[in-house]
């Protein structure tokens, strides 16, 4: 344990009780002193889901749901759903299934309209979205990027988070001032894989040393992940689940605590509306 009154977050971490660890990562994650976690789900075609329209991702985020109850049980905190569609199925529906950008953009936006339905029911707290972090064609960009906005245009009146996955950077002003355009104030846009500063959305920070402490001295609202993608195939491809846990203790050693409190509970508070606080069980 940390200790009783310190909620420990990650932000952004995928379950996969099919074929990986499941609630055995989320025990890891507990044992160490974690307390809350945002569940992402995991890239369709991770499921053996080859989508052709939105409602083809339905058994994608019920799945998500279900190991998220799993995890909550576990918890002394809990466990929130985040759902949404990997930016990287755009190449995957282009480049190895043939359909044009604009058709790959009407499937992704469907499966993003499906889990605009899933926050709106108030069984998941916010969207996925983003754009390929590698090189596309310019077709390919825009389709990504129209994707992205119509996640923002449900995050604007849904007044829910979208979490981002992008190309790696360090400042995305574009991105923000689409995001104020949809109506979705630009802290509420999320950048996973974040490294120690960004301007313009929330950085959710992985969890190495380095970026931590230059996110702990920079004073800003930030949040801590590890993208745990829990595959077996690829054992050391991200941090582990006891990783966050860990570097919060870290941080605290290392005369961090404000950074602590910015990144467990106030920027959950902040972005997602979130109390990790209250949230905690007495237990
Ligand atoms: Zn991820």
């Amino acid at each position: 344990m940390i200790d009783a009154n310190t909620p420990v977050l990650d932000n952004h971490m995928h379950l996969d009780p099919d074929h990986g660890r499941g609630i055995d990562a989320v025990e890891d994650f507990a044992r160490l002193g974690g307390t809350h976690l945002l569940v992402v789900n995991k890239p369709s075609w991770y499921l053996g889901v080859e989508a052709e329209d939105g409602e083809d991702f339905r058994p994608v985020f019920e799945r998500t749901l279900e190991v998220v109850e799993a995890a909550s049980d576990v918890l002394d905190g809990r466990a929130w759903p985040i759902l949404g569609v990997h930016p990287g199925l755009v190449s995957r529906l282009v480049d190895e299934r043939g359909y044009a950008p604009d058709d790959a953009r009407d499937i992704m936006q469907g499966g993003i309209d499906l889990a605009a339905e899933y926050v709106a029911s108030g069984d998941a707290l916010a969207l996925k979205s983003g754009r390929p972090h590698y090189e596309v064609d310019d077709a390919v960009w825009a389709a990504s990027n129209e994707v992205m906005r119509h996640a923002f245009d449900h995050g604007g009146s849904l007044e829910c988070a979208v979490q981002l996955h992008t190309e790696a950077s360090e400042s995305m002003p574009d991105v923000a001032a689409w995001a104020e355009d949809a109506g979705l104030p630009a802290h509420r846009v999320v950048k996973h894989y974040a490294a120690g500063r960004l301007e313009g959305p929330t950085p959710s920070v992985m969890s190495e040393k380095d970026r931590l402490e230059t996110a702990a001295e920079r004073g800003e609202p930030f949040l801590m992940e590890t993208d745990f993608v829990d595959d077996p195939d690829r054992p050391g491809a991200v941090l582990g689940p006891k990783t966050v846990p860990r570097r919060v203790r870290w941080l605290r050693e290392t005369g961090h605590e404000e950074a602590v409190r910015i990144a467990h509970i106030e920027t959950p508070e902040r972005v997602y509306g979130i109390d990790t606080v209250a949230t905690l069980s007495d237990a």
